[in-house]
This record gives C-alpha cells, sequence and structure tokens, in this order.
C-alpha cells in the first residue's frame, strides 16, 4: 500500500524517526538491520559487487571500462545493487617525497606479521611514485534511508519497507512508472531498460528472513562491509572514527548515520576519508518527499477557497440579478 494512502504520523515524511519499522505498520518487529561500509579498509577487490550478483541473479550490465579508471560499472543501477568506486587524486606535491605512514589496520591483508600501512594524512592512499595518485575505494549501496522517498512517491505499493528497516522493490509488482528514480535523493534506484521496472538492493531480504548476512557482506574479506543491528553499527562506526583520528588520520568521517540529517539517517553508511562529493556522493542530502504534507495543505487550502469562490457567485446570482440590471 502506498505510504501516502496510509496514517501519516508527524514524522512519517520529515525529522528524526527512531522506530522506523513500526511507523510502516510493523508490531513486535526485529531490530532494524543495516550496512556500515567503512571505506578505509577497501581494497577495490569487488567481491561485493559479484557476490551481489551471483545471489541476487542479477544480470550483467555491460562492463564498458570508462577509459578514466579501472572502475568497470561505473556507477549503481538497475543492474549493479553494489557499486565499488575507485577515486582517483592527485596526490599534492608535499606528499611525494618518502611519506610517512599509518596502520589502519586492515584485516586479513598482506603476509602474517607484516602490517598494510599507508601514507600518513593521505590515509587510504596508494603512493605510486612516479604517478602521484591516490586512490579511494568505496563501496556504494542503497541507504534504506529512514525516509525513503522512492518508496513514498510509488504508486503500486511494489516499494515498500521490511519488518528489518530495509527497503524492497518487488519486481512483479512494479508497473514501471518511474517516479521512484527522481525520488531518491542519492540517485540509486534505476529502471531496467526492457520494461522499465526499477531495481535496486533489498539488502539481502530473502537472507535476512533465514538470519543469515546479506551476501556483499558474507564476501568482502577485509571487513569493510560490516552487516548488524544499526544502533550497534552506529556506536561501532562512532568508534572507528575515533580511532583513526587517534592515528593522525583526521580526514575520517561519517556519513550517513546521523539520524538527524535530512533523511533520517540511512540504514547504510558509510566512514569516508574525504569530502562526500569526491565520492560522487551528495553532501548533504534531503528527502524529496519532505515538503509533501504541506504541499497538500496547500492544495486543500486552494480547494476550500475556489469552492468558497464557487459557492459565493452561485448565491450571488439572485442578487445580482436584482440589482445588476
Ligand atoms: S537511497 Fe534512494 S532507493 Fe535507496 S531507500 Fe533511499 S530513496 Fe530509496
Ligand atoms: S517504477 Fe515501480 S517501484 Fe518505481 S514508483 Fe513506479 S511502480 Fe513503484
Ligand atoms: S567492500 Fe569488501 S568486497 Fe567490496 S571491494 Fe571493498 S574490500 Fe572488496
Amino acid at each position: 500500500m502506498s505510504r501516502l494512502s496510509e496514517f501519516l504520523s508527524p514524522e512519517s515524511l520529515w525529522g528524526r524517526l527512531d522506530d522506523v519499522s513500526g511507523d510502516a505498520g510493523h508490531e513486535d518487529h526485529p531490530p532494524r538491520m543495516g550496512f556500515f561500509t567503512d571505506t578505509s579498509v577497501c581494497i577495490g577487490c569487488k567481491a561485493c559487487e559479484v557476490a551481489c550478483k551471483e545471489w541476487n541473479e542479477v544480470p550483467d550490465d555491460g562492463y564498458q571500462l570508462t577509459g578514466m579508471s579501472y572502475d568497470n560499472t561505473q556507477q549503481l543501477g538497475a543492474s549493479t545493487w553494489r557499486h565499488v568506486a575507485f577515486v582517483e587524486k592527485t596526490l599534492p606535491s608535499r606528499a611525494k617525497p618518502a611519506p610517512e605512514v599509518t596502520d589502519l589496520g586492515m584485516p586479513g591483508s598482506g603476509p602474517p606479521g607484516r602490517e598494510v600501512t599507508l601514507p600518513h594524512g593521505e590515509d587510504q592512499a596508494t603512493e605510486s611514485g612516479d604517478s602521484g595518485l591516490r586512490w579511494l575505494m568505496s563501496s556504494d549501496v542503497c541507504k534504506h534511508c529512514t525516509h525513503a522517498a522512492c518508496l513514498d512517491v510509488c504508486p503500486t505499493g511494489s516499494l515498500f519497507r521490511t519488518e528489518f528497516g530495509t527497503v524492497v522493490v518487488q519486481e512483479d509488482i512494479c508497473n514501471g512508472c518511474g517516479y521512484c528514480v527522481p525520488a531518491c535523493p542519492y540517485g540509486v534506484i534505476d529502471q531496467r531498460k526492457p520494461d522499465g521496472r526499477a531495481f535496486k538492493c533489498t539488502l539481502c531480504y530473502d537472507r535476512l528472513k533465514e538470519g543469515q548476512t546479506p551476501a556483499c557482506a558474507q564476501a568482502c574479506p577485509t571487513e569493510s562491509i560490516q552487516y548488524g543491528e544499526v544502533d550497534e553499527l552506529r556506536v561501532r562506526a562512532a568508534a572507528r572514527v575515533e580511532e583513526l583520528h587517534a592515528k593522525g588520520v583526521d580526514v575520517a568521517r561519517l556519513y550517513g548515520a546521523d539520524p538527524d540529517d535530512g533523511v533520517g539517517g540511512d540504514g547504510a553508511f558509510f566512514l569516508l576519508l574525504d569530502e562526500p562529493e569526491v565520492y560522487g556522493l551528495p553532501p548533504d542530502p534531503i528527502v524529496t518527499t519532505r515538503d509533501l504534507g504541506a504541499m497538500w495543505r496547500h492544495v486543500g487550502a486552494a480547494a476550500v477557497a475556489l469552492a468558497g469562490v464557487g459557492a459565493a457567485s452561485f448565491l450571488g446570482r439572485p442578487f445580482a440579478g436584482r440589482w445588476g440590471r
């Protein structure tokens, strides 16, 4: 059922919402589940992309290299539900001579006993020596927003809020109208060309119902993608930022973890090592349906005013007829 046809609590379209599943009508629901993606330990192996495609039987997306980087899937789309961004940035010249190094604690990479170290202050950067580039790698995904505009505008009920607080699209109900696509403030949901039906990450709803971990998180060898209860993940993410700051990686920051932000916080949030725009993320997203309530109030007021004018002109006819001659 469309959210617009349901009873809306004051927080349903905008603001902090601590019980997203309860607001959607799930009683006695399990804890809200989500992703914390720590990009500081991503090695760009793309195991998450492959695992997602295999488990969810997502068709190939062309695999065209852009010619600009090693990224061959380019962006999230109807057939790319996890996308590993390879961001190449030119190092400032001051970083070129033998930089200090910082251990980011990357689990499981490198021979036992040997720390993986990265340039101090340039965090995840890989100093190439001759190219002067650093790479930032980040596995992007649907944010499973607290206030999900895609869901709010869907007229068919194809998009729904699960008992885990995630947002899922049902391919057998979607009619391909495309309303959800411009509604998403992150540009995540996308229509597939042959028939226009919309697809995106389901946070492996079928696996969650069986108590399993989503395929991408299960496959990630560095624990860059962490799955769990959102409240617990937020605590873990804040601790990780503190740890990195203590190591001098002062560029580390969280993205999407704040429940008071423009979408009420994301169910899938990130630790970034640069500004969101560098990763292709909007710096300050706001749910696009925020003003729907006010708009409907204005429409209602306009309708009442029009009805009043109509009634007045109707009632005024005999009066005008008597005195208007
Ligand atoms: S990121 Fe976009 S597609 Fe995902 S839940 Fe939010 S609005 Fe919907
Ligand atoms: S394209 Fe499908 S999922 Fe998107 S709004 Fe239309 S019916 Fe809903
Ligand atoms: S998030 Fe994990 S699985 Fe995905 S590219 Fe990074 S390290 Fe590999």
